[in-house]
């Protein structure tokens, strides 16, 4: 099959056919349907497909063991998201495997394509969740308690999809199996379209903080209550919105109030509260953390203002990753063509980041030629992803070609 056949395929599931965008939450039905389309072309390619304790799903090219090399991504999406997040990753993967074949390429190591589950944190607020289990950074009784919008728990969740959520945390196992692990994503920004480059490579990730900023006033009447007696958490979330662009612009950092919930929520009455989560994003660690202290301090400047009581808690912080740099210049040196290909930061979090803490990890980019991500307007050209699956495949040639 080619790539072409295959996105045809997977394209449908969980699109939402009014906005055009991905609704494919983690534990869902569309999530469901995802990790089956992904189950049976493994299997028809003779890949030996089984899920672990945290919900990530394996499909073995070659016997499980000591010196695989693992490929991959995720495959759920965030609200009204792209189909390429994610999906171009295990797309390409499967793709790779049959341009190996074609090829008659046996591997000497054995492949490992992953699908990790809860990648964005769509559902259960923790962003890479499947990696961070696996790799020990999540403490398991924690993530067994976080729960979605509707109030169901992460540990429901699974149990009603048939996974043991008892036995979710940490795989040594696992890991000590994988010589190394490269994820190809699309590009989450314009960085390669001047370059006039179909595929790069990733040199580290932003750190990457989220907050939940609850400010809790009291409710009201919005015609009645005189503007001097109101303590209306509306206002101090307002100055917030804004001190926060002003922190990211002034520290060189990114800063963004993506989600908003106003308690209860009536056109003619002050809010009880209002509940906001900041995402935070900056080169290095201290400046995320200036950031986030002044975005902060505003906040209670604000709050005090107001007569509204602020509460501030960090739901996840994501460290810097820096990618393997023998690994990523093995990368380098078996693409390189007339020209080398470009090496780039990014401000968007991965699994391989996560896996980067373990195990050499690196990454490589499919150009976007607008450089929008997280919408239904996220795109690459066909040409570009093709040129995406042969860099990969040239990768698990190299890497999976010795023993
Ligand atoms: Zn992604």
């Amino acid at each position: 099959m080619t790539f072409a056949d295959l996105w045809r395929e997977l394209e449908p599931l969980g699109r939402d056919p009014q906005t055009g965008g991905y609704r494919r939450y983690s534990w869902t039905e569309a999530d469901a349907q995802c990790r089956a389309w992904f189950t049976v072309q493994a299997q028809r390619r003779g890949l030996t497909v089984e899920p672990d304790h945290n919900g990530n799903l394996w499909a073995w090219w070659g016997p499980p063991g000591a010196g695989a090399i693992a490929t991959g991504s995720h495959l759920d999406s965030v609200p009204d998201g792209g189909g390429f997040d994610g999906a171009l990753g295990v797309v390409s993967a499967l793709a790779a495997v049959d341009l190996l074949r074609e090829k008659d390429f046996y591997p000497e190591r054995s492949v490992v394509l992953a699908v990790f589950t809860e990648e964005e944190g769509a559902r259960f607020g923790v962003p890479c969740l499947g990696s961070r289990l696996m790799t020990g950074v999540m403490d398991p009784d924690r993530a067994r308690a976080l729960s979605d919008n509707k109030g169901v728990t992460l540990a429901t969740a699974m149990a009603a999809a048939g996974f043991d959520p008892a036995r979710i945390g940490p795989d040594e196992q696992r890991l000590s199996g994988l010589a190394a692990f490269v994820e190809l994503h699309v590009e989450q920004g314009r960085a390669l379209a001047p370059l006039d480059a179909p595929v790069g490579i990733a040199r580290s990730i932003w750190p990457h903080d989220r907050w939940r900023l609850e400010f809790a006033g009291r409710p009201d009447h919005a015609g009645t209550t005189r503007l001097a007696d109101r303590h209306d958490p509306m206002l101090p979330y307002a100055g917030t919105v804004l001190a926060a662009r002003q922190a990211a612009a002034a520290h060189g950092s990114l800063a963004t109030f993506g989600k908003v919930i106003a308690v209860p929520g009536g056109t003619n009455g002050i809010s009880s509260s209002v509940t906001a989560w900041l995402d935070a994003r900056a080169p290095d660690e201290a400046t995320l953390e200036a950031t986030i202290a002044t975005i902060r301090s505003a906040a209670e400047k604000f709050s005090t203002e107001h007569n509204v009581t602020l509460t501030a808690s960090q739901e996840s912080h994501t460290p810097l990753v820096r990618f393997d740099p023998a690994l990523s210049n093995r990368l380098a040196t078996t693409l390189a063509g007339s020209e080398p290909l470009p090496v780039l930061p990014t401000g968007a979090g991965h699994d391989a980041g996560f896996l980067a803490a373990r195990i050499p990890a690196a990454m490589l980019f499919v150009r976007n030629p607008t450089g929008v991500s997280h919408s239904p307007a996220e795109r690459a050209d066909l040409a570009d992803c093709e040129a995406g699956v042969r860099a990969l495949a040239a990768v698990l040639e190299d890497l999976a070609g010795r023993p």
